[in-house]
């Protein structure tokens, strides 16, 4: 079995309704899933988190180094991808478009073996998992603080436990908004705020010390991800637990974050973080410290399929008679392409996944979707 082509197949669709979070603004919904084509005919698929485009390139600039290669050696071709770009390389774009490959290639070891990727790392600790809802951007042209409230209050309404909306935009308005959603879920629905690195180390500070009586379980990306220090002084002076590590690519990008105790809970990116090869290291060293980890999932149902797989297969910590279960993040966000992409679509019912148990990734991809949603010349 020897890798004989990789492709790209870039997804695009125009928002009726623009969103915004604190750093971001979202006009279009633009994903790339990442196509490993064996010479026995085999296919795996993958995805990578962030811009299609730039991620395409890389991909593209991997692949004459794997045509031909074993698609099994899944350790020494991260390695050798890694050290392809290691000079230019170690977070960003590299390590994004080396995780579409490298979970493509752990799909294909799935089918070749016959068994799921959680199989292959090790063993199911769980069919199910349940999912919290990401939504209450800031959309146009609508009152942010009445909509979070009715967007929530329609997630809960649905059977999901937790909710997280977006702040980081202003300090009064986003505790007028955390104030409200509270009001609409009710006091037993979990809530997690997200400032997407939207503030100062002072205003993160007075914004968590302000809303921790609204019963907040994370405080995620206070500051901007290369501030450590502004972190840890979030952690320490104010009282709502603090989750990051989207944008800490690799195991290298999480060491000091988790030696130094920055944050609660780690935030690893299947698609972002390295792939299955190098996530697992991560959840890995999140235990060596006592670090909760709760995947980060922001694209169509390939990334929601390889997070599945990889929570199925982590283990409880610390064990005990009732640990604490992993939960995983689902957008509810509009993006028509995110379902439609597979031929059965991975959608909770009432807030609870069951994790495929087919072979590889678990999941078939509708090619006549990806004809559909690319992009227009
Ligand atoms: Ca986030």
């Amino acid at each position: 079995m020897k890798i004989a082509e990789i492709r790209t197949h870039l997804l695009d669709v125009a928002l009726e309704t623009p969103f915004e979070s604190a750093s971001m603004r979202f006009s279009r919904r633009q994903h790339v899933l990442v196509e490993v084509i064996c010479d026995d005919g085999t296919i795996g698929w993958g995805e990578c988190l962030g811009p299609a485009a730039p991620n395409a390139a890389v991909v593209a600039a991997y692949a004459p180094h794997l045509i031909g290669r074993d698609p099994l050696a899944t350790e020494v071709i991260w390695q050798d991808m890694y050290n392809l770009l290691r000079d230019q390389g170690q977070r960003g774009l590299t390590m994004t478009a080396l995780s579409g490959i490298d979970i493509a290639l752990w799909d294909i070891k799935g089918k070749r073996f016959g068994v799921p990727v959680s199989v292959l790392l090790g063993g199911r600790v769980r069919e199910t998992v349940r999912a919290y809802a990401t939504g209450g951007f800031r959309r146009d042209g609508v009152d942010r603080v009445t909509d979070n409230a009715e967007d929530c209050a329609r997630h809960v309404a649905q059977g999901f436990h937790a909710v997280k909306i977006k702040i980081g935009f202003d300090v009064a308005e986003d505790l007028a908004v955390i104030r409200a959603v509270r009001e609409a879920i009710g006091p037993d629905a979990r809530l997690m705020i997200d400032a997407n690195h939207g503030y100062s180390v002072g205003e993160a500070l007075a914004l968590g010390r302000q809303a921790a009586e609204y019963g907040i379980d994370w405080f995620e990306e206070p500051v901007i991800p290369e501030h450590l220090s502004g972190y840890a002084e979030v952690r320490a002076g104010q009282p709502i637990p603090v989750a990051g590590g989207e944008t800490w690519h690799g195991r290298f990008g999480f060491a000091e974050p988790l030696a130094r105790r920055v944050i609660d809970i780690a935030q690893p990116d299947l698609c972002g973080s390295g792939g299955f090869t190098e996530t697992r290291r991560i959840a890995d060293m999140c235990a060596l410290h006592g670090i909760r980890l709760v995947p980060h999932v922001w694209g169509t149902g390939v990334q929601i399929a390889a997070a599945l797989q990889f929570v199925a297969a982590l283990l409880p910590d610390p064990p005990r008679r009732a640990p604490l279960a992993p939960i995983l993040e689902y957008d509810r966000t509009h993006n028509p392409f995110r379902q439609a992409v597979l031929t059965r679509p991975l959608e909770p019912e009432a807030g609870v996944f069951t994790i495929p148990d087919a072979p590889g990734l678990g999941i078939e991809i509708n090619r006549d979707a990806l004809r559909e949603f690319a992009p227009r010349a």
